[in-house]
């Protein structure tokens, strides 16, 4: 029997339902139920790990999983040097500076010297030693936003996708630092095998991200417009051009990137494009 491959997957929180979503639009199945602690695909070459997401890096590290689905603020964090085989994009969020609504924030330099709870003191201490700044790190694991009242610190960094939490206890953001969202890495090791199965989950990934940018797009043309198709698309190789039954008409398949959709919808109007049919891709190779 071949190897398979170790996936470390958040247990339970803000990543798990989409690092499980991704994985299941890639077609590998299995039975996505986290309240067990290991499971292995039916269709694929793959075995899952529910494990806290603060343990991935060092799991992945330490080749108890080849590879593993985690934010890159816990992987930067943790500072253990594994290769990023993919930022996927999810679970976007940011790393902000809060302080007390009275405290007279103006730049970085106000910090200087004061007391700064945060759960990420490593990527913090980084930043502000790059721009001259020395202040001493309250290291919680949860809750940050109370210290301030507590009186165990003057400000705040912490993550932050509204920024309703911070408002709720009478902070404000400041300062936004680092940027953050789910990546894969991979144990630095893996066999040639391993790395065979990891190409091929990785296609598929790329598939289904490249498919989330486009659109397919049909409709029905004058033919006398035919070329300007391609300038308005501009996309993909040549559009499939297809003969309607009725003479001087075509039928056009096509792909348009998804942030040109609706400038191109509007100048194939233009052109006379009737019966314009949009589809949503599912997966798509270059
Ligand atoms: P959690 O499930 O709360 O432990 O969060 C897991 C990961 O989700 C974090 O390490 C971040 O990478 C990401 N995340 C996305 N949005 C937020 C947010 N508003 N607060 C905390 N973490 C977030």
């Amino acid at each position: 029997m071949g190897e398979t491959l170790r996936i470390a997957i958040q247990k339970k929180g803000r990543l798990s339902e989409k690092s499980l979503d991704l994985i299941k639009t890639c077609g590998i199945h299995f039975g996505c139920d986290s309240r067990v602690l290991k499971e292995v695909a039916s269709n694929f070459p793959i075995e899952f790990l529910y494990i806290r997401d603060d343990d991935i890096p060092s799991y992945v590290d330490k080749g108890i999983a080849d590879i593993g689905i985690v934010g890159k603020n816990e992987y930067d964090e943790q500072q253990i040097p594994l290769i990023i085989a993919r930022d996927l994009g999810f679970a976007k969020c940011r790393l902000s500076i809060a302080v007390p609504n009275d405290f007279k924030y103006e730049g970085l330099k106000s910090l200087e010297g004061k007391r700064i709870a945060t759960s990420y003191p490593n990527i913090l201490d980084t930043i502000l030693k790059g721009k001259g700044v020395n202040a001493s790190y309250v290291k919680v694991s949860g809750a940050v936003e109370i210290t301030p009242t507590v009186g165990i610190s003057d400000a705040i960094c912490d993550l932050v996708s509204t920024g309703t939490t911070l408002k709720m206890n009478g902070l404000k953001e400041v300062e936004s630092i680092y940027y953050s969202s789910a990546v894969m890495i991979q144990n630095n090791n893996l066999s040639e095998e391993k790395k065979q199965i990891l190409s091929r989950l990785l296609l598929r990934i790329d598939a289904v991200h490249r498919a989330k940018d486009y659109k397919y797009v049909s409709f029905n043309l004058p033919e006398e417009h035919l070329e300007d198709v391609g300038h308005i698309v501009g996309s993909m190789k040549s559009p499939t051009v297809t003969k309607l039954f009725e003479e001087g008409w075509v039928s056009v398949q096509t792909v348009v990137a998804e942030d040109k959709f609706w400038e191109a919808f509007e100048k194939l109007k233009a052109i006379g494009a009737q019966g314009i049919l949009v589809t949503k891709i599912e997966k798509m190779t270059e």
